[in-house]
């Protein structure tokens, strides 16, 4: 019998997705609840980690980790993470080819472990995603 399609998933907390070069982006909605999460303003907020203003979101880009990962602990706002870290790793261009799934498992360390996700259960997935993410961009912070 075939082996149904799909992949294997679970976080594993290891934090690899927090601690590489790469950009967070906020909305204002999210950005107000992380500044009042680590207890300081928006503009506060904005003037230490906001590195560029794009249409409905603020993007956070590091070289190195996120400013929120704390080794040994976590993510310092994780109750006010937003959509995108939420959302990880159910992001389209990592379904994309075979080519982008295998780059996503070198990344992932929960990936090929945990539960399975059939083809069909990643494609309800990331409609869901994309619908809030759309939503969310509506949204005014
Ligand atoms: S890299 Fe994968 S397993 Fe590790 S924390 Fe991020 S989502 Fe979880
Ligand atoms: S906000 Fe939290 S979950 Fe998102 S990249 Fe930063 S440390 Fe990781």
């Amino acid at each position: 019998m075939e082996q149904e399609k799909g992949f294997y998933y679970t976080c594993i907390r290891c934090g690899e997705c927090c601690c590489r070069p790469g950009s967070v982006f906020f909305t204002a909605e999210e950005m107000k609840k992380a500044a009042a999460m680590l207890g300081t303003t928006v503009k506060s907020f904005k003037h230490k980690y906001v590195t560029d203003k794009l249409v409905d979101v603020f993007e956070l880009y590091t070289e190195s980790s996120c400013p929120f990962y704390i080794e040994e602990e976590g993510c310092s706002i994780y109750e006010a993470r937003p959509l995108q870290c939420k959302t990880y790793p159910f992001w389209k261009n990592n379904f994309t080819s075979q080519e982008a799934l295998e780059k996503l498992h070198d990344e992932c360390p929960g990936t090929g472990e945990g539960e399975f996700f059939s083809v069909d259960d990643i494609v309800d997935r990331l409609e869901k995603n994309q619908r809030e993410f759309i939503f969310n961009g509506a949204k005014k912070g």
